[in-house]
């Protein structure tokens, strides 16, 4: 979608810092950082969101979910947390579903 933020960094229309990229998903650094590693996790295939998602996209969220396995991985993280917001009541401000991948400092439970 050319409408798209994170649909035009898939694109490579518009720069971000990548991390991985794999064939289904595409990895950079989130530009406002919330954690020392803060990584957005982005299938290149534009789903608005979780909710918007179906069971035929079953497999690939289970793919976005083990990228941020392999990334915690290689980023040395031990310790970290996958979140996805969903809805603007939630904090989503990106319709284009996405992980954050955070780490690199203790994380308080429950988040705000
Ligand atoms: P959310 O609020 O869950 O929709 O997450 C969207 C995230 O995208 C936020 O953490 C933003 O800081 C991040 N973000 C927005 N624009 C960019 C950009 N151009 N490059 C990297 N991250 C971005
Ligand atoms: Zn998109």
């Amino acid at each position: 979608m050319s409408d798209c933020l994170f649909c035009r960094i898939i694109d490579k229309k518009l720069p971000a810092q990548l991390v991985q990229e794999d064939k289904e998903w595409v990895a950079f650094k989130d530009i406002n950082p919330q954690a020392p590693t803060h990584v957005l996790i982005v299938p290149r295939r534009h789903i608005p969101a979780l909710s918007a998602s179906t069971d035929a996209d079953g497999a690939l969220l289970g793919q976005l979910q083990r990228a941020a396995a392999i990334l915690a991985e290689k980023l040395g993280l031990s310790s970290f947390r996958v979140v996805v917001n969903n809805g603007a009541g939630a904090g989503q401000t990106v319709e284009h579903i996405h992980y954050h991948l955070l780490g690199g400092r203790g994380l308080k439970w429950p988040p705000g």
